[in-house]
């Protein structure tokens, strides 16, 4: 029998059409935040009906609350492929997540980073006392393993970071983060992997990719918003001050404090338990249906996808490296004469499809790759909910669009609304 991927909430949802009429909603969007699996509402459901704050009481429903969360850091440590002595900190994404690495770096570190990178990977060492190496955008993977070798060599001596994206969010590329991880080993250098887009496609694995940290967000990976991930190392992260100073990350306060060595340590305040429970149960869905069944099909819709809008005069995907590198199901893109702000207005009001368009947390990039004259970029984006039908609606509408422009124009306050 055919792959039937388990179900998201939401699908099927009727929108109005600022033409008349309504339309099936087709959620293009996946790569900024993605439905939650129809089984995590249900594992959300169940917690919400016994839960009390963890750790501090000891009543029956804290217990409860207290064995799901250290459940659910237990089963993202399988999830990411920790190693035994690793920590899991619960953050609230992947923002929080590499802050959190920036707050921990070593005094001393030089951290490389390729421009290319998602601002939340691309900037948060510039807020602390590490030196950092800003690579210009490589010509091919190999070359981006040979200039961040390069880097790392020739940086200060003292402890050295290299930051990488497993999956743009922009290109959807995937970067060679095995081969990344073994030259920055070869240098004494620690490696951090961006996995916020490559975990829901692919499988990331700490030990078999040969990195250091990882950094996820639950909301991309068909959890709730609100809890994501940052895995790795212990030795920094125990090290390092506090990121939140306050209860639950202390083991005595007395004239002087004692913090916690463990994750504790960087999660005060009380935790996100129901999160961390919907990220676990999010993880659990994508392992028991197959990472490999999930990558097949979605190659196949983009493969649908980047071919359709191949096939429509005018449009220019946007690309790193050769067009034919495998990929996450990402496809961003430009069409001649049309601004992108129109171009995904229209397909809202005017076709029911959910898109997103600007330059995608991730300027250096995306204004190297947009063609003369386009100022920002649409970008398409699929996962478990998509279907062939509605990647074959957005086609047949940026081909309408392109040839006939907008049918309306459109509010500019963002609203969406026919102006
Ligand atoms: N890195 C990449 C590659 C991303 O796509 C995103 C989200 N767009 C982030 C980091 C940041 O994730 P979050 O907004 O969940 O912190």
């Amino acid at each position: 029998p055919a792959f039937r991927p388990p179900a998201v909430v939401g699908a099927g949802l009727r929108v109005p059409l600022a033409t008349g009429g309504e339309a099936e909603y087709a959620n293009l969007d996946y790569a900024a935040s993605a439905p939650c699996l129809a089984e995590v509402k249900a594992a959300v459901d169940d917690a919400l009906t016994t839960y009390a704050s963890v750790h501090r009481g000891a009543g029956y429903a804290s217990r409860i609350s207290t064995g799901r969360y250290e459940a659910a850091r237990a089963a993202l440590a399988g999830f990411v492929g920790a190693r035994a002595d690793d920590q899991v900190v619960f953050v609230r994404n992947t923002t929080d997540a590499l802050n959190l690495l920036a707050h921990a770096l070593p005094a001393g570190c030089t951290v490389v980073v390729f421009e290319t990178e998602h601002h939340a990977a691309l900037l948060p060492w510039e807020g602390t006392a590490a030196a950092v190496r800003r690579l210009p955008a490589p010509a091919g993977p190999g070359e981006a393993v040979r200039a961040a070798r390069a880097a790392l060599r020739t940086a200060a001596p003292g402890p050295r970071l290299l930051c990488v994206t497993g999956a743009s969010n922009v290109t959807g590329e995937l970067w060679p983060v095995a081969e990344l991880a073994a030259a920055a080993r070869a240098e004494g250098a620690r490696t951090v992997l961006d996995a916020a887009q490559l975990a829901p496609h692919r499988p990331v694995d700490i030990q078999a990719l040969g990195v250091d940290y990882v950094a996820l967000s639950g909301h991309k990976l068909y959890a709730p918003f609100g809890a994501g991930v940052l895995a790795g190392r212990a030795d920094w992260l125990r090290a390092a001050p506090p990121y939140l100073r306050g209860g639950g990350a202390t083991r005595s306060v007395g004239a002087r404090t004692e913090w916690h060595e463990g994750p504790e340590r960087h999660e005060a305040g009380s935790p996100n338990v129901i999160g961390a429970h919907a990220l676990a149960a999010a993880c659990a869905a994508l392992v028991r249906t197959g990472r490999e069944r999930i990558a097949a099909r979605e190659r196949e819709l983009l493969d649908r996808l980047r071919r359709g809008l191949a096939a429509v005069p005018g449009v220019t995907e946007l690309s790193l490296w050769a067009p034919e590198r495998d990929r996450v199901g990402i496809a961003a893109f430009s069409v001649d004469g049309l601004p992108a702000d129109l171009l995904a207005a229209a397909l809202s009001a005017e076709h029911g499809i959910g898109v997103r368009d600007g330059l995608f947390c991730a300027h250096p990039l995306t204004r190297r790759l947009l063609p003369p004259g386009a100022a920002t970029a649409v970008r398409a984006s699929i996962g478990l909910g998509t279907t062939a039908e509605h990647v074959d609606r957005l086609v047949a509408a940026v081909r309408t669009l392109a040839a006939d422009g907008p049918a309306w124009t459109y509010a500019p306050d963002d609203s969406g609304r026919p102006a």
